[in-house]
């Protein structure tokens, strides 16, 4: 497994590259009862930073698809749980929890509703609220994993916000990267002070061994000039555990532009290629590469679960086999063939009698039981003749049951044959009167 999956990470998009493994990882889970086998669980990956440091910008490069909104004055005003669900039709649409249902199958129509919900519960002047919007994004091309797109952290209330509109964003953020399982993409600006970044400050608290925390660094592009990233990116300045990525994403030209997906990888690889600063750093450079190590993460996450999956297929497969030996051996016997002189005719016939002539959506109970019973009834004579075979083999056993110092007390010898005799006589007839 392990040099495929090396070679599949290449993937561009979040997950792509693990999707075969975890479905076939899932067809196996479902495959198992008990109460603990849900899915295979998938860590959630958020991304946090500063308002407008690119958060969405990159969550959107990593899915492959544009349709949050973004840009200076439509910022991310309530935590957007983006929930990617893998089906196996080619149709790909996004359906929101607020309006279950309703298939979106324009993505430009996906981000005016998410505008309107924003509006809806945070006002239309900057307002800020920590009720989360759902999205299901349903596609043949995605792994079933949630993204988390979140608020900015902020400094100085602006429009309706409150005055203590930093500390309640701070707030919200962290009950989201406080969860042990939850991939946090420090999202910070190249062309803002890094070392001040208040993703990395804010992913320190919630994961301070940084064991899952991947720095983003965005707008390379727009740095001053004569100015670079590269220490910041080889961990010099701030060092990281799981390391840094550089991104280039579309600028807000490019958006107003409907400059593609497409077309916004391929000038951020130009870019990497062409820039001095930047040589050797491939491995930490762009949206394939983050995504390349968000799939190394995953890949981490499922083989740290593979133990725990094997043992319970083990521990189901003694149960199993223990319940299969406590059966004995298959009897060959030549049974009764329950279909017998019933044919399919009796059957339609059966059930038109009891559905009348419009017929039932579902199959009726009423002509099952009629046939059932005729069929039960066929069994009344060899079960008779079998009672009468285990009275015959008693009555056998019971004469071998009276010893020979019984032949000096022959009224007694009768009196008890007589007994048995009527006992299990009456067992017979108990039995055929039933
Ligand atoms: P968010 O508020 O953190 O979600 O940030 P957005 O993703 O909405 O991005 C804010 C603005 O910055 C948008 O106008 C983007 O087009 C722009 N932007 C984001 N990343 C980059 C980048 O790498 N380069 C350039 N030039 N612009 C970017
Ligand atoms: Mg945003």
């Amino acid at each position: 497994m392990a040099k495929s999956a090396e070679a599949a990470l290449a993937a561009q998009t979040v997950g792509q590259a693990v999707i075969p493994l975890v479905n076939s990882l899932q067809d196996i889970i479902a495959r198992l009862d008990g109460e603990d086998a849900a899915g295979l669980e998938l860590p959630q990956v958020a991304a946090i930073g500063g308002q407008s440091s690119g958060k969405s910008s990159v969550l959107e490069a990593l899915v492959g698809r544009d349709f949050l909104p973004r840009g200076p004055d439509i910022c991310t005003r309530r935590p957007l749980v983006l929930q990617l669900v893998r089906h196996s039709a080619a149709e790909e649409w996004g359906e929101f929890l607020h309006a279950p249902g309703r298939r979106f199958h324009d993505f430009e129509q996906i981000k005016r509703e998410i505008q309107l919900e924003t509006d809806k519960e945070a006002g239309d002047n900057k307002g800020v609220s920590e009720k989360q919007i759902h999205l299901k994004i349903f596609s043949p091309n995605v792994l079933d994993i949630t993204l988390v797109d979140l608020p900015g952290i902020t400094r100085v209330p602006v429009g309706d916000q409150p005055s203590d509109i930093e500390s309640r964003i701070r707030t919200m953020i962290m009950q989201y990267i406080k969860h042990p399982s939850c991939i946090i993409l420090a999202v910070s600006p190249a062309n803002a002070d890094l070392a001040n970044s208040d993703a990395l400050q804010l992913a320190r608290l919630a994961d301070p061994d940084g064991s899952r925390t991947i720095g983003v660094i965005t707008k390379l592009d727009i740095m001053d000039r004569g100015t670079d990233a590269r220490n910041f990116l080889l961990g010099n300045v701030i060092p990281l555990k799981l390391g840094y990525v550089g991104v280039v994403n579309r600028s807000q030209e490019d958006i107003n532009f409907n400059r593609s997906v497409k077309d916004a990888l391929a000038f951020e690889e130009k870019f990497f290629s062409t820039l001095p600063a930047y040589q050797g750093l491939s491995h930490c450079c762009g949206v394939p590469q983050l995504a390349k190590k968000l799939n190394m993460i995953l890949l981490k996450h499922i083989t740290k679960m593979l133990p725990g999956l094997k043992a319970r297929i083990n521990t189901q497969l003694v149960a199993v086999a223990k319940e299969h030996a406590a059966y004995g051996d298959t009897v060959e016997s030549t049974e009764i063939d329950p279909c017998k002189s019933i044919t399919d005719e009796d059957i339609c016939t059966a059930i038109q009698n009891s559905g009348g002539p419009k017929g039932a959506m579902f199959l009726p109970e009423v002509p099952f039981e009629i046939l059932v019973r005729k069929q039960i009834v066929r069994l009344l004579d060899p079960s008779l003749q079998c009672a009468q075979f285990i009275y015959d083999e008693l009555i056998k056993i019971s004469h071998g049951c009276l010893t020979s110092e019984l032949q000096k007390f022959p009224t007694l010898k009768r009196r008890m044959t007589e007994v048995v005799s009527n006992f299990l006589r009456e067992m017979v007839f108990d039995q055929r009167r039933q």
